[in-house]
Formats: structure tokens, C-alpha cells, sequence
């Protein structure tokens, strides 16, 4: 019988996360304080962020034990199925072998809760008894809500104005998970005030987002900050989703040719192709990894490599990362998740240091693929998600061509149940593709600031 989904026991759910810092050739650009211009410390984080999380942020452990209430609340919808797209594969006539790794299988429906959980987990362990966010597309917002309801912590998120607006159902969601969801920018900072007060019709970002929540955070002694992606601690929790894929390649009796994941801040694509890209560190694999992002939000094809903000506001401190500028506002693409400004500091640092190629699409071929892949195989994935299939896409094609049969997996990082009103604007053929000018890039980048 040939096999279409590999499943792992239970038992068999990765015990540790791994920590890539370990295996880094070169250690990550430290992180600056934007009033010293030295690096931060622990104390500068401490208002944010629980102490188990900043410490893993900066840990050189190579392993790091899963807590077992983690593992408890992981198992819930874990190990998650790597599947074979055998229909998919005989629909594009390729000789390629497509694995897709399924993370819409979680509660809110994507990988975010990876990391959701163990956040909840660590702040309940230090006392906090609220917890702030922002969310785009309504994903994080929905997952942190999630996991916040488990381990009975109040939960506030700030959503971008236009999902907020186009995404009722994400909103309800929250809601049914006992937290409450507003649209930024809001009145309640001073962050989304002077927002509101310079464009009342402002369709919001993520950056603005999170400079709301991040003000919000500080000035409440109970109340701590979570990050969905981009943070080295997010990465980190993530690697589950990899470290599963390669046992479940093992029973296969496969290793991938290719690794795909799309990019929004980094961490889908992180927690699946970190540990592939561990064995290319130190097993010498030649993995061929891939990270995509939208042309409409070109963060590492056409960002710089520089210091700057992860927020509007200056707020945080200065990443060393690609970046778009902290005042970018992106075209309001379907692909909510993928709209951000910056980029995991791993990612780009791994980027640097040539572990992965980058490539971008417009979304009308994304689309186009999305559908080609929902006809074969069912499934209906997110846009973000799509974007990692057009990849797979490009990829089996060029077996097709070449007659090679190889292996190909990317990661299904969500469903896309709460994007129909993409399709549809797909189907009726009212997709607009943005492209970034070179004259935009110059103009976001203004607002980078001079450190080096
Ligand atoms: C949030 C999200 C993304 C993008 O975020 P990353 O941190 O880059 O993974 C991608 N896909 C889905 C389904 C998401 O919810």
C-alpha cells in the first residue's frame, strides 16, 4: 500500500525545541538599545517579557526541554501529520515526490500555537495575570487567545484596522476564547491617538499594532507583551514542527531535496527549516531551502540589512535585520501574516551567511496555485500558506523538465477558512499584484535609522 500520511505517536512529540544559536557559525549581531547604542541586557527586557522567555532568547544551549504542561496542551492537536501530495503530484505530471507538513490542524488552525502555548505557560509561571498583543490577519491573535484561555490569563489583542474591518470571524474567535479584540489604531494609547489624530481612516499595521501593545504593556505592572514571530524564543518553540518532520522522513525512508516556508516574520518558516538546516551545519547536508515572501512586502529581496525599529512608535529595541523601514505601510494584500516590515534576526542572519535562497511572488500566481493544489488535494490553505505552495509549484515543475524526481516539502502553515473573500476576489478576477518600486524601497527606507 502506498503510504499518503506518516503519523507519529503521541509519545514521539519532540521533548526538546532546538536552539540553532548552538550551531551558528557565526554568533547573532547582538540587539541595541535605541538611547545607549549598546546592547540590551536582560533588564531592558524584563518589563515585557517574562524571564524564562528572555533567557531563552539569548540561550547557546543547543537543546531545550519542553515543559510536560506544554506537552500536555501540544498534544491536543500533535504530532501533526506530514502527508504525501500524491494526487497534487500526478495533476502537475512530475516526476517530484511533494511532502507537506500540516499545521492547520491546530485549534485556531495554524502553527502559531506552538508558541503560544509555551508563552502563556511561562508568563503564568512568573505571576502575570494579563497579557497584551497585536495580531494582523487575526492568526496570533487568535492563537495566543487560545492558549491564553488554558492557563486562565486575561488576554488583549489589537488587531490592524482593515483585518479587523474584512475578518469578523477571527475577531468572534477571540472572543469565544474568553479575550477581547480591538482595532488599532485605538484611543486607548497614546501610540494609536496620534495615529488617529494625523489619518482618523488609517488602515493600521502591524507596526502600529504593536507599538499600541507594547505601551500598553509597560505601563502595567501585571500585564506582559508576546510576540507571535520574528523573536529568537519563537523560533525556537517552533522547531517542533521540523524536528517532527524529520523522524516522519526517516519512517519514510526520505531526506527532502528542498525545504519551503513562507515569511511573514520568520516562523513557520523557521520552525520547519531549522533543524534541516542544523543537519546542512553539521551532518554537511546539501538542502536546498527556500523562504518566500509576497512581492507586495519584499523584505529580503528588496529590504536592506540594517538596525532598525520592530515598531512604529521607536519603541523596541533596534534589530539587526532586514528591513522595509519601521514606517512601512504594505498595499492591503490577502496574505494578512506576511505584512511586516522586518524579519527574524535568525533568518536573516542565516540568510547572510548563504543556509537559504529567498524568492517572491505576486499574489495572483499564488492564488493560481493554491487552487491547482486544493483541486488535487482538498485542502484549502492560507494565503501566507499558498505562497509556499506556488514554490513547490515552481519547483516540481522544473522536475518535470528536468525529468528529476526529487524530494520537496514545504510546510502548510495554516488553513485558509477565514480567507474566503480572497478567493473570491481571486475567482472574480479583482486580485490586484502589487510591485515594489525601487523608488518605494528608497522612500521606506528613509526612516531607518544611522547606526553603523
Ligand atoms: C502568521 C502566519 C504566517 C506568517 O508568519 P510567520 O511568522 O512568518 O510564520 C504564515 N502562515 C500562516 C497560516 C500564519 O498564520
Amino acid at each position: 500500500m502506498a503510504v499518503t500520511k506518516i503519523f507519529l505517536n503521541e509519545s514521539e512529540i519532540p521533548q526538546q525545541w532546538y536552539n540553532i544559536q548552538a550551531d551558528l557559525p557565526v554568533p547573532l549581531p547582538p540587539v541595541i538599545h535605541p538611547g545607549t547604542k549598546e546592547p540590551i541586557g536582560p533588564d531592558d527586557l524584563a518589563p515585557l517579557f517574562p524571564m524564562a522567555l528572555i533567557g531563552q532568547e539569548v540561550s547557546q544551549e543547543r537543546y531545550i526541554d519542553i515543559p510536560e504542561e506544554v506537552l500536555g496542551v501540544y498534544r491536543l492537536w500533535r504530532p501533526t501529520p506530514l502527508v504525501r501530495a500524491r494526487r497534487w503530484e500526478k495533476a502537475l505530471d512530475t516526476p517530484a515526490k511533494i511532502y507537506y507538513k500540516q499545521e492547520g490542524v491546530s485549534p485556531p488552525g495554524s502553527h502559531k500555537p506552538n508558541t503560544a502555548v509555551p508563552q502563556a505557560y511561562y508568563n503564568k509561571q512568573e505571576g502575570v495575570k494579563r497579557i497584551i498583543t497585536e495580531t494582523g490577519a487575526g492568526q496570533w491573535g487568535s492563537a495566543l487567545s487560545f492558549a491564553c484561555n488554558l492557563f486562565d490569563i486575561e488576554c488583549k489583542v489589537y488587531m490592524v484596522r482593515i483585518s479587523y474591518d474584512q475578518k469578523p470571524y477571527r475577531r468572534l474567535m477571540m472572543e469565544t476564547w474568553g479575550a477581547q479584540c480591538l482595532p488599532s489604531p485605538s484611543r486607548e494609547t497614546e501610540a494609536g491617538r496620534r495615529i488617529l489624530d494625523a489619518d482618523p481612516d488609517s488602515p493600521g499595521s502591524l507596526g502600529i499594532a504593536i507599538s499600541e501593545a507594547v505601551e500598553e504593556a509597560v505601563k502595567r505592572e501585571d500585564t506582559k507583551y508576546s510576540l507571535g514571530s520574528v523573536l529568537n524564543h519563537v523560533m525556537l518553540h517552533q522547531t517542533v514542527i521540523g524536528l517532527e518532520s524529520i523522524k516522519q522522513f526517516e519512517m519514510a525512508g526520505e531526506y527532502p531535496d528542498v525545504v519551503i516556508g513562507c515569511v511573514g516574520g520568520g516562523s513557520n518558516f523557521a520552525g520547519f527549516a531549522l533543524p534541516f538546516i542544523r543537519d546542512k551545519l553539521t551532518d554537511g547536508r546539501d538542502t536546498k531551502i527556500l523562504a518566500v515572501e509576497p512581492t507586495a512586502c519584499p523584505t529580503m529581496t528588496k529590504g536592506l540589512y540594517r538596525y532598525d525599529f520592530g515598531d512604529t512608535a521607536c519603541t523596541t529595541p533596534l534589530i539587526k535585520m532586514y528591513t522595509l523601514g519601521h514606517d512601512f505601510v504594505p498595499a492591503p494584500i490577502h496574505a494578512g501574516g506576511l505584512r511586516y516590515h522586518g524579519m527574524s534576526p535568525i533568518v536573516c542572519h542565516l540568510y547572510e551567511l548563504g543556509q537559504l535562497d529567498v524568492v517572491a511572488y505576486p499574489q495572483t500566481p499564488v492564488f493560481d496555485a493554491a487552487v491547482s493544489f486544493a483541486r488535487a488535494e482538498g485542502f484549502l490553505p492560507a494565503p501566507e500558506t499558498a505562497h509556499a505552495i506556488k514554490t513547490a509549484f515552481d519547483e516540481a515543475m522544473r522536475c518535470r523538465e528536468s525529468g528529476e524526481a526529487k524530494v520537496i516539502a514545504f510546510n502548510y502553515s495554516g488553513h485558509g477558512h477565514f480567507d474566503m473573500g480572497a478567493y473570491e476576489r481571486y475567482f472574480n478576477g479583482d486580485m490586484v499584484d502589487h510591485d515594489f518600486s525601487q523608488e518605494e524601497v528608497d522612500e521606506a527606507m528613509r526612516s531607518v535609522p544611522v547606526l553603523e
